[in-house]
C-alpha cells in the first residue's frame, strides 16, 4: 500500500460535482479575472475569519508582501522573525526592502518564543511577524503586549492556519493583527487549483492600498494613483475557493481525528516527541520529533509511506541568507528541530487504514 503525503485527488473527487459545474458555469459568463466570484469569496473569507475585510492576491507571498508595504514597513526597517519558518515568511520581509530579525522558536510549540522578542528589539524596529506554523496559533497575548509596548506592528503569516483559533478567545488565526497573509497553495488546509493568496486586515486604509496596489495601482481604469503591482486571485480560483471554504471546518475536523489517532498510538514509541493537542490546531502538518529522523525517514519511504520535513535547513543556514553572516549555532532549537523533525501524512482524505499502517511501519521501525 503507498500512502501518499498528500492526497489531493481525493479532495477533488470529493466535490466534483460542484467544481464542475463551477468550470460550466465560468465559461458561460467567459469572465475571467476580478469579478462577482472574486468579490463573493472575499466576503465569505471575511466572515469566517472574522475580520472587515479580505482580499484576493496572487499568492501567499504576495499577501504577505503587500500586508507589509499597506502599513508603511519597507527599506531599512527591522521585523522580528521567527528563525523556524518557511522561507516565504524571511523573503517577503526581505522583498520590502526590510530586515528579517530572526528570534529563536520555543522546543516545545516550534512557534516564535515571545520570551526572546524583547532582545531582538532595536531603534529599526517596526514589526513583528508571528507564524502559525504547522497549523497551530502562536502565543498572541504576550506578543501583542510586546508590539503595544514598543509601538510595533503585527503581520501574521496564517499560511498554514485556515481556521485555526486560540482556545481561550476562540479567535481565529489571521485576526490578531494589522494585517495578515493567507496562502492558497493547493496542499495548504485551504487551497485553490494553483497559486492564490489573500490578505486579512480590519483597517479600512489597509484595504484600501492593498485594493489598489494588487491592480496596477489603480481602480478605475487607465486611471493610477499608486505605483502597483498585479497580484490578482482569479475568477476560477475564488469559485473553487468558495465552493472549498464551506467544507473546511468539516475537513479541519478531519485533521483533527488523525492527529489525536497519531497521538494516542505513537505514545511512547521509541524516543519519538509528540506535538501536545490543542483543540484550536489546524493540524497542516503533524510532526514529530525523533533523534533517527534519517533513518526512520528512509525506512517510511522505502514502506511505501510518504513522508517529508518541515524544514531540514534553517533559514539562517540556506545560501540565500548567508550575506546575513549567521552562524551556525546562533539559533540552537531551530537548529535541532530542522534535525529532528519528521511530518507525518495528515489531511482530509488520508483514511484510518492508512494512518494506521504508517503507525504500524513507526514501530516496527523501533522495534
Ligand atoms: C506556503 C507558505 C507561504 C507562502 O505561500 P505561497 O502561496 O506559496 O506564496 C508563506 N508562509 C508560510 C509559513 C507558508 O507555509
Amino acid at each position: 500500500m503507498e500512502i501518499p503525503f498528500l492526497n489531493l485527488k481525493s479532495a477533488y473527487k470529493e466535490l466534483k460535482s460542484e467544481l464542475d459545474q463551477l468550470w460550466t458555469d465560468i465559461n458561460k459568463d467567459s469572465f475571467y479575472v476580478h469579478g462577482s466570484r472574486l468579490k463573493a469569496f472575499e466576503e465569505e473569507f471575511a466572515q469566517y475569519l472574522g475580520v472587515k475585510y479580505t482580499l484576493g492576491v496572487a499568492n501567499g507571498l504576495d499577501a504577505l508582501v503587500l500586508g507589509i508595504t499597506a502599513i508603511g514597513i519597507g527599506e531599512g526597517d527591522e521585523v522580528i522573525v521567527p528563525a523556524h519558518t518557511f522561507i516565504a515568511s524571511w523573503l517577503a520581509i526581505s522583498q520590502t526592502g526590510a530586515i528579517p530579525i530572526p528570534v529563536d522558536v520555543d522546543n516545545k510549540t516550534c512557534l516564535i518564543d515571545h520570551t526572546k522578542i524583547e532582545d531582538a528589539i532595536t531603534k529599526k524596529t517596526k514589526a513583528i511577524m508571528p507564524v502559525h506554523l504547522y497549523g497551530l496559533v502562536c502565543n498572541m497575548p504576550p506578543i501583542l503586549e510586546i508590539a503595544k509596548k514598543y509601538q510595533l506592528k503585527v503581520i501574521e503569516d496564517a499560511a498554514q492556519a485556515h481556521g485555526a483559533f486560540d482556545i481561550k478567545t476562540n479567535q481565529r488565526a489571521g485576526t490578531f493583527g494589522s494585517v495578515a497573509g493567507f496562502s492558497f497553495y493547493p496542499g495548504k488546509n485551504l487551497g485553490c487549483f494553483g497559486d492564490g493568496g489573500s490578505v486579512a486586515t480590519n483597517d479600512s486604509k489597509i484595504h484600501e492600498t492593498i485594493d489598489l496596489m494588487r491592480n496596477y495601482g489603480s481602480s478605475v481604469r487607465y486611471h493610477h494613483e499608486i505605483v502597483g503591482v498585479n497580484s490578482r486571485l482569479d475568477e476560477l480560483q475564488a469559485g473553487i475557493l468558495s465552493t472549498k471554504l464551506k467544507y473546511l471546518d468539516e475537513w479541519n475536523e478531519r485533521r483533527r481525528e488523525i492527529a489525536k489517532f497519531y497521538l494516542q498510538e505513537l505514545n511512547k514509541v521509541g524516543d519519538i516527541v509528540l506535538p501536545e493537542y490543542n483543540a484550536g490546531h489546524v493540524w497542516h502538518i503533524f510532526h514529530i520529533r525523533s533523534s533517527k529522523r534519517e533513518q526512520l525517514r528512509e525506512y517510511l519511504a522505502n514502506n511505501g509511506v510518504g513522508v517529508n520535513v518541515h524544514y531540514p535547513t534553517p533559514i539562517h543556514l540556506q545560501p540565500a541568507y548567508q550575506y546575513m553572516n549567521i552562524k551556525k549555532g546562533a539559533f540552537p532549537i531551530t537548529e535541532t528541530i530542522s534535525q529532528e523533525v519528521l511530518s507525518l501524512p495528515i489531511g482530509p482524505h488520508l483514511t484510518k487504514e492508512e494512518a494506521s499502517v504508517c503507525v504500524r511501519k513507526i514501530k516496527e521501525f523501533f522495534r
